[in-house]
């Protein structure tokens, strides 16, 4: 059920606003990219002047997403917003630094996302953990201002929904989820080659950066971890990797009941990403952790060294999660 009291506000807020920001997390991901896109371009066509921002950018295989060349990575000087809409982010300081500045108070913050694990930090929050991407819940919400659907838009919003779901092969797949997927097709998604881009296209350097972890995995009980050092990163020049996307392969692993990456990264934070077997949650470690997610896929970013954060989250997984205790992990 859609929170229909934070919709209906949300969609006054929207009206009455003209030159709206709009930003989803650091180390963006397709549905974080596909969302702000497909939003932004939406509201456009609603006459609205919008800002489109992300931090770290847009990587390689979405640069041909329909809007992405209206990424900016910083504010410009001379657009003053008089809304903000965080997406796709359950903390704020996942929204980087460079959208702080309108964090302060000054305008409102509508905050839209899918994260069971949101703080409900805006004015307005319409967070919907029953749907399978922030993408989805667009959708809703365009549906809520009554804006019809456009190929560009629709082709945007396939790909986060195609991206967090994996294709449409994950449990957070509703009958819902396949009634947004329809309309978007049937408002001229290109779902093989969104498909196509989302799932099978990666640099050489992710490649590159997979030997490393794959390198240097490690497996207890059931726990299997892959670490990419800074000194490791540095020397192959993988400082500009920053969605591996490995962890979706480290928990393919039969002997694998929660998969976790750490990167090591220059500001001394260390990167940690989780997935899970099916009935385990490790939304709560990465909570815990000061980070967020779902129960099957989550991530947080915590002190370094790398040698402590590995302790600190390894022992943290042993106590929270069930293990096969002393076995092989095997199920
Ligand atoms: P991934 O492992 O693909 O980077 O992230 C998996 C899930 O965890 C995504 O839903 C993502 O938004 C969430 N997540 C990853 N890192 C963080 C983090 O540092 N903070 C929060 N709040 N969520 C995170
Ligand atoms: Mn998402």
């Amino acid at each position: 059920m859609p929170p229909t009291k934070a919709l209906n506000e949300a969609v006054a807020l929207i009206r009455a606003s003209q030159r709206i920001a709009i930003a989803a997390h650091v180390s963006p991901d397709v549905d974080a990219i596909g969302s702000t896109l497909g939003l932004g371009l939406a509201l456009q066509s609603l006459g609205k002047q919008v800002l489109l921002l992300s931090e770290d950018g847009v990587p390689e295989n979405l640069r041909f997403l329909p809007g992405a060349g209206l990424l900016r990575d910083a504010l410009p000087p001379d657009f003053v917003p008089d809304l903000f809409i965080g997406l796709d982010s359950s903390d704020p300081d996942r929204l980087g630094d460079i959208v702080r500045p309108l964090l302060d108070g000054r305008i409102p913050v509508l905050n839209v996302d899918h994260h069971i694990t949101n703080l409900n930090f805006g004015a307005i929050n319409v967070v919907m953990p029953e749907c399978a991407a922030t993408a989805e819940v667009i959708v809703v919400l365009l549906d809520a201002l009554g804006v019809p659907l456009g190929e560009d838009v629709a082709g945007c919003l396939m790909a986060g929904l195609v991206g967090d779901t994996r294709g449409f092969s994950v449990a957070s797949v509703t009958p819902a989820t396949f009634e947004v997927a329809a309309r978007l097709l049937a408002a001229g998604a290109d779902l093989a080659a969104i498909s196509e881009a989302v799932l099978n296209r990666r640099s050489v350097g992710i490649l590159r950066f997979w030997g490393v972890a794959l390198s240097n995995l490690h497996l207890e009980d059931g726990l299997l971890w892959a670490t990419v050092s800074l000194e490791e990163r540095r020397r192959l020049d993988l400082m500009e990797i920053q969605k591996p996307e490995l962890t979706n392969v480290l928990i393919s692993a039969e002997e694998a009941e929660v998969a976790v990456l750490f990167t090591e990264k220059p500001d001394g934070l260390v990167d940690v990403s989780f997935r899970a077997k099916p009935g385990h949650d490790v939304a709560g470690v990465a909570l815990a952790l000061g980070g967020g997610g779902h129960p099957l896929a989550a991530g947080c970013e915590i002190e370094g060294p790398l040698d402590s954060a590995v302790r600190r989250v390894i022992g943290l997984l042993r106590e929270r999660i069930a293990l096969p205790a002393g076995g092989d992990g095997e199920r």
